[in-house]
């Protein structure tokens, strides 16, 4: 029933309805789920003794010696008396000669608007109307009065008298579908009289409840939905055959030989990890790290951990760049435990891949390393064991069942993305959270200066002189826009002119994402060996590589990237013995983008900027909804701890008692609506 189109229902034009539609309001349900932004509080009215320029009054009152003039220059004038207990004030309207056969004369009618002091006088201006029927709610004054997001010719006012009785009518079609437990332990408002509140409050204290109520919904399900799956996840392969023990001797044999002492929050992750790894069930994990904290020593410990126990391990990274160089890493770190470790990626041949594929299967490979290449058809293992994913937020959900189908095999992902901790919570809460919240030692602060353009040359010549040094350079163009061609076409022309013009001398790479994969790869090692000085980029380059001379980074149309690419960015110089330094060129800022490259100057924690990031774009924009199926809250904040954390503990009890929630259907349907909507991938 509340899915009955609206153009049945409401008394008005096509024009509006269409209007309506691309405000996504197609039926009475989105009409009533279409929430205010905000309220101005007119419940109280002025007296008009009180009445005073600096405000919006709202007097109850009534009109007399109503009259229309025109001026010398044409414009039309309606002047009057209003007058309440208190006294009496002029009132002016402007162009709108039609007032005068609308108002009626002497009855009680509210006026709200400002005053004015002109020649000695008081006056109000222009002021909003609403007659008083009798026995008529009032709802455009004399109340709290909600106010809608407009859209051209759809205004507020038109929101509200169309939704007045549509609310009065259809209200009683809400049904209550949160168990009586929940609203009595948080003393929640029942949603019938919430939702009424939300569009109509009647006082501030019950507008307040209405929007504790429609908050704690929205977090409780968006938890709900998630402690859900990672029930699923858990229980989906029963009985579970992949403990995994922790073999001390060989791992502490490994830590040892890595050359450096881990950090004391990768220890505290890895134990984390192998806790996990004993459990009869399979393991769901995210590792939050900033960039260069070393999440890919503690993945290669889990990894070593999970072959030694007899065990496959795959692991899937979202570019063929980062994955050459994690199984460059893992081989490094494994190499004397006897593995049989594999890459597979775009690149590799078919018949490469048809060996490495038949070496999967039989059981013969131990590791895999690789791309998206690893989750498409044709891809088997005999007994996998562990996967791990990194940078997962480029992975769809659909990606990650995938990986379920081979076999539940633990899971581990890994980023770099840091997630405020409210928003993990809320939106990953079916992984457990480890987090490396510490760098490893010796790390030096990157000095970080957005460069006005009169200081371009400058700043080149600056390059030079640090490459004369011996350092190398990272430079990234700009983010055009979705298209390749165009990002392809930038960057060329970005490299021409740099090597022609600016940096005749040096030699110059060139990295983009439609090279083929051996120029890719050849431009990388060249790199990492110092053959190529300044290497121009597309953002390709954005996550993982690690060159430790490198320690220039210079980023053109700064502004077009969120705070947590950039740093991604700049997270890519720093890593070695050498002072490093990020350059940051814009085009016009906005404010916002002003305020973002401020947060780089000033912030150099991958967190910090993340919330920053949160606050200033949403997080639909920070994270992409699509791919990470972030909602878009009505009423609720995902920085609004307190709430998560109550919705959360009720989920939790929820999902404990009953996770297929057999008796708690209403909730079930509620789900599987947040999924049609939000789950795209
Ligand atoms: P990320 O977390 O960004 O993936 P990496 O795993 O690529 O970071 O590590 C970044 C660099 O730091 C690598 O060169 C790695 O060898 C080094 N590294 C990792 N852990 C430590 C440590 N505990 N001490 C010193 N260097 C480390
Ligand atoms: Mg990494």
């Amino acid at each position: 029933m509340l899915n009955k189109s609206l153009a049945n229902i409401l008394r008005t034009t096509k024009k509006h309805l269409s209007l309506l539609e691309t405000l996504g309001v197609k039926n009475v349900k989105d009409f009533l789920m279409y929430f205010p932004r905000s309220y101005t509080d007119a419940s109280e009215f002025t007296q008009i003794i009180d009445v005073r320029t600096d405000q919006i009054n709202v007097i109850k009152g009534k009109l007399s010696n109503l009259f229309n003039m025109r001026t010398k220059t044409g414009v039309k004038i309606t002047r009057g008396l209003f007058t309440d207990e208190s006294g009496s004030i002029q009132v002016v309207w402007f162009n709108q000669p039609h007032l005068i056969k609308m108002l009626p004369r002497n009855k009680d009618i509210i006026l709200s608007g400002k005053a004015k002091l002109s020649m000695g006088k008081i006056s109000l201006q222009s002021p909003g109307y609403e007659i008083i029927k009798q026995y008529e709610e009032q709802i455009h004054t004399g109340r709290i009065v909600p106010v809608y997001h407009e859209t051209e010719g759809l205004n507020s006012k038109w929101m509200r008298e169309k939704l007045k009785p549509l609310v009065d009518e259809w209200i009683v079609l809400f049904d209550e579908y949160m168990p009586e437990e929940i609203l009595k332990e948080h003393n929640l408002l029942d949603y019938k009289t919430a939702i009424k509140n939300i569009h109509f409050p009647e006082s501030d204290e019950i507008l307040d409840k209405a929007q504790e109520r429609l908050a704690f919904d929205e977090l409780f399900l968006l938890q709900l939905k998630v402690l859900q799956k990672k029930w699923l996840w858990r229980s989906a392969a029963e009985p579970f055959s992949k403990k995994i023990e922790t073999k001390s001797e060989i791992l502490k044999d490994c830590i040892k030989s890595i050359g450096f002492e881990l950090t004391n929050a990768q220890k505290k992750v890895i134990k984390e990890i192998l806790e996990d790894l004993k459990q009869p069930f399979p393991m769901s994990r995210l590792i939050q790290g900033d960039v260069g904290s070393g999440k890919t020593i503690v993945a290669a410990i889990a990894a070593l951990n999970v072959v030694k126990n007899g065990f496959q391990v795959a692991i899937m990274a979202p570019t063929e760049i980062l994955a050459k160089q994690h199984y460059q890493t893992f081989i490094k770190v494994l190499n004397r435990f006897g593995l049989n470790i594999q890459f597979i990626a775009g690149s590799t041949t078919k018949s490469q891949k048809d060996d490495i594929v038949m070496q999967m299967k039989t059981g013969t490979v131990d590791i895999i390393i690789g791309t998206h290449s690893l989750i498409q058809e044709g891809i088997g293992f005999k007994n996998l064991g562990l996967a791990i994913i990194d940078e997962q937020h480029r992975f769809g959900v659909k990606q990650r069942e995938i990986l379920k189908s081979y076999g539940s095999p633990h899971l581990l992902n890994m980023t770099a993305t840091p997630i405020p901790r409210t928003l993990a919570i809320t939106i990953y809460g079916d992984q457990d959270l480890s987090i490396i919240d510490e760098m490893p030692k010796g790390r030096q602060e990157i000095l970080t200066k957005v460069v006005p353009e009169t200081k371009r040359i400058e700043a080149y010549r600056w390059v030079e002189d640090q490459v004369n040094k011996g350092r190398q350079a990272f430079i990234i163009c700009p983010l055009i826009d979705e298209s390749d061609v165009l990002q392809v076409k930038s960057v060329l022309n970005e490299f021409a002119f740099l090597s022609e013009h600016i940096f005749p001398k040096l030699k110059l790479g060139l990295l983009h994402g439609k090279l083929k994969q051996e120029e890719k790869d050849k431009i990388m090692s060249d790199f990492k060996e110092n053959k190529i000085n300044l290497l121009v980029s597309t953002s390709v380059i954005e996550v993982g590589i690690d060159v430790p001379n490198a320690t220039i980074m210079l980023i053109e149309g700064s502004e077009r990237f969120g705070l947590s690419q950039l740093h991604q960015f700049r997270g890519r110089v720093g890593r070695g013995e050498h002072k490093s330094y990020c350059f940051l060129f814009t085009g016009t800022l906005s404010e916002e983008g002003n305020k973002r490259m401020k947060a780089m100057e000033t912030y150099s924690s991958g967190f910090k900027l993340s919330e920053i990031d949160l606050e200033l774009r949403g997080p639909g924009e920070v994270y992409g909804v699509r791919q990470s199926g972030i909602p878009d809250l009505k009423m609720a904040s995902l920085t609004d701890s307190k709430t998560i954390e109550k919705a959360r503990v009720s989920a939790q009890k929820i999902i404990e008692k009953d996770p297929l929630l057999k008796t708690y259907e209403k909730l079930a349907e509620k789900i599987a609506e947040l999924q049609e909507i939000h789950v795209q991938d």
